[in-house]
């Protein structure tokens, strides 16, 4: 394949919205929209299951991950739990009636991977440029989340996958939600 000449690719590097064309095909980072260059690790992997006890046995008992806390979250009406496995968590979801969109799901698709949570360090700006270009968001703000400042995107916008963001502690809307500081949890 002839590689593209250097003033394209400087070109093509410094232009605020490449087409696939422009980018040069032998680095994949460029290939990348800016956005998601910046997303963290992944911070949990989303499961629902029809009864948290079953579910537990699997993945606590069998495959012997730690299971971190049991959680209801009476505003999603879901009960949810997290098993810490490396840098990330698998999350249990068990929804605790039948009227949100994860029991609908449940009852459509039947158990299995919901959605994959990605770490982001600024979350209502992390919105704002995926809104500019133009990924269709279910949270336009961020909202709270079990475990820190929480909005999700659409899957029509990600490949059929419902993807999470969740803020790194310490940013801008943990404070803004009212999330304990780190000094009111040492205390
Ligand atoms: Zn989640």
């Amino acid at each position: 394949m002839r590689r593209p000449p250097l003033r394209r690719l400087a070109r093509a590097a410094g232009a605020k919205h490449c087409t696939l064309h422009s980018m040069p095909a032998n680095r994949p980072s460029d290939r990348v929209p800016e956005p998601i260059r910046r997303l963290g690790r992944i911070h949990h992997v989303a499961i629902v299951v029809e009864r948290m006890e079953p579910a537990l046995a699997l993945w606590r008992d069998a495959l012997g991950l730690e299971l971190q806390v049991v959680e209801e979250m009476p505003d999603d009406r879901v009960r949810i739990a997290f098993l810490p496995v490396g840098e990330s968590k698998i999350e249990l979801v068990e929804p605790t009636d039948d009227t949100t969109g994860v029991a609908r799901y449940l009852a459509k698709s039947g158990e299995g991977v919901h959605h994959v949570c990605f770490e982001v360090g600024n979350l209502a700006e992390t919105l704002l440029r995926l809104e500019i270009d133009g990924v269709e968001l279910i949270d336009t703000a961020p909202r709270k989340g079990a475990e820190g400042p929480v909005a999700f995107l659409h899957p029509r916008s990600c490949h059929g996958v419902l993807v999470e963001l969740i803020e790194a502690p310490g940013g801008p809307a943990w404070k803004s939600l009212g999330y304990p500081t780190e000094q009111e949890i040492d205390r």
